[in-house]
């Protein structure tokens, strides 16, 4: 079955092709990341609008270089920005009154986390540490569709962390790759920046994660640093990107022990981290991730997942397969 995948939660429009959820025929991507630069973080009304802008004109240059006929159609629903999602789920309905296809509705947090077997066989069950500039999550991964969230943020999402810091240092947005570049070749232990472990206030929230202190620590030091030296920059990017992934392994450690799955998935944009890999690689589990390209927002993964709320949907002898959009979802309370 192909499944034409349409992702527009946030910032990327991105169309794909894809084949029985995992061979990719025909992708295309457009980041919006220079309309909002300037604003140092996504403005939703400009998001809506530059999809509305675009998604015809991808539609049509992805489709006419192609032989590639598709039988379904796939659409990001969930959480995301309404009016981005209204726009996505708008071209989805009609394009399926068009062609006659049936149209369903993808979490996009669940395409995320399949995104994975697409590149790489994963034996289920497995964990999914979802990092990303709106989300920081833990999930158990039971199934193509079956998931259950283990722990979240509760205040900023690691991505948002490195995008704010990134801005008191003058970098441009988004403010993650610029970070790592920096911390390269910086000292991590020069600054002791907290390390957030919230299961010593409170064991029923040991799964969750909190980066506002850790991001408050970054903005006093370099208040009380006005003469810096040359390396600075540098040592202050290394000390918290260690902070701050040092942070998302105590929670995920602690849902290796609570649950035994030895199989750690990373996925969304901050797995794109190579020390991120490092550090994972430290902890005595079997981890995989997507390659770098494929870790933030695109229509491939959801063209994926599609595929198999297709197949249940269509087993199931559902008549309507769409759902509404729904800027957030209820997550397993901590
Ligand atoms: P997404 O929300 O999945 O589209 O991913 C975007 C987020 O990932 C932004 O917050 C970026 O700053 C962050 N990001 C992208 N690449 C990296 C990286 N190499 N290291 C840390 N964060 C990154
Ligand atoms: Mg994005």
């Amino acid at each position: 079955m192909r499944v034409l995948g349409i992702e527009s939660t946030c910032d990327e429009t991105g169309l794909a092709l894809v084949e029985d959820g995992v061979c990719v025929l025909e992708e295309v991507l457009r980041s919006q990341v220079e309309d909002h630069a300037p604003w140092h973080g996504v403005v939703p009304e400009l998001a809506a609008r530059s999809h509305f802008e675009h998604i015809q004109t991808l539609y049509m240059s992805m489709i006419s270089g192609t032989s590639n006929a598709y039988d379904a159609i796939a659409v990001s629903v969930r959480p995301g920005l309404l009016g981005s999602l209204l726009v996505g789920r708008t071209f989805a309905e009609t394009l399926g009154v068009i062609t006659g296809r049936p149209v369903c509705g993808v979490d996009h947090l669940e395409a995320h986390l399949y995104s994975v077997q697409m590149e790489h066989t994963v034996p289920y069950p497995y964990l999914g540490l979802l990092v990303s500039g709106g989300h920081t999550l833990i999930a158990r991964c039971l199934s193509p569709t079956s998931y259950e969230y283990l722990g979240t943020t509760l205040d900023d999402s690691v991505g948002e962390a490195f995008d704010k810091v990134a801005k008191m240092l003058g970098m441009p947005y988004p403010g993650g790759p610029h970070i790592e570049n920096q911390a390269r070749d910086g000292d991590r232990t020069r600054f002791a920046f907290p390390r957030t472990a919230l299961s010593a206030k409170d064991p029923q929230r040991a799964t969750c994660f909190s980066f506002s202190g850790l991001k408050t620590a970054v903005y006093y030091l370099l208040k009380s640093h006005a003469d810096a030296d040359p390396g600075f920059i540098r040592d202050v990017c290394a000390s918290f990107q260690e902070a701050a992934l040092e942070s998302l392994m105590t929670p995920l450690a602690h849902c290796v022990s609570q649950t035994g799955i030895r199989r750690v998935v990373i996925c969304g944009g901050v797995a794109a981290n190579s020390r991120l890999r490092e550090i994972l690689s430290q902890l005595d589990v079997d981890c995989y991730a997507p390659s770098p390209s494929r870790c933030s927002d695109q229509g491939i993964m959801i063209a994926g997942q599609g595929y198999h709320v297709l197949q249940r949907m269509l087993e199931n002898r559902e008549k309507d397969i769409t759902v509404s959009p729904t800027s957030r979802i209820e997550l397993a309370k901590p």
